[in-house]
């Protein structure tokens, strides 16, 4: 990531832009994001390609990681008590907001991380950092493992609301 981000401002006003992507020439692993101000991607990694769309999610989109168990571990970055924003997890307080309305009415909620549910769409516990009391749509997606083309069908509603904003749809 970047502290100078005025300067990043100052380099893209260059140029007509919607986002901004920071290439970092390393092959180390690692990338970042921040809805509505820049992302980051490595671009020699074996996973640069990963990195770079799950990035892109949380920069364009504002989707939240769907991971929890990894050594980016932040306890209550989302309280229970409120719905997260971010339109890719729930915390159950309020998921009428959410993918309420894509889910069949015979998934349970939660849903077990079964392989009868393994390809569904459901509410299944684990995410946002935490193993507990955060729930995400589908058992994996490229928001929570290296996956370079594999967006659940929240992720990707999501993103296509984000594209239908910028093209004024
Ligand atoms: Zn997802």
């Amino acid at each position: 990531m970047t502290e100078e981000y005025k300067d990043v401002r100052d380099l893209a006003a260059n140029a007509p832009y919607d986002q901004i992507y920071i290439l970092v020439n390393t092959d180390k692993y690692g990338g970042g994001a921040i809805y509505n101000y820049y992302a980051t991607c490595v671009n020699f990694n074996i996973h640069s390609e990963y990195v770079f769309v799950h990035e892109f999610g949380h920069a364009f989109a504002f989707l939240a990681d769907e991971y929890y168990t990894s050594s980016t571990a932040y306890n209550d970055f989302y309280p229970k008590l409120y719905e997260p924003l971010e339109p890719n997890i729930t915390t159950l307080v309020d998921f009428d907001s959410k993918w309420k309305d894509l889910i069949k009415e015979d998934t349970p909620i939660p849903t077990p991380a079964t392989k009868e549910f393994e390809k569904k769409l459901g509410v299944f516990e684990g995410g946002g950092y935490v193993e507990k009391g955060v729930y995400r749509p589908k058992q994996d997606c490229s928001m929570k493992s290296i996956s370079v083309d594999d967006y659940c069908t929240v992720c990707k509603r999501a993103i296509q609301r984000m594209i239908d904003y910028y093209t004024g749809k």
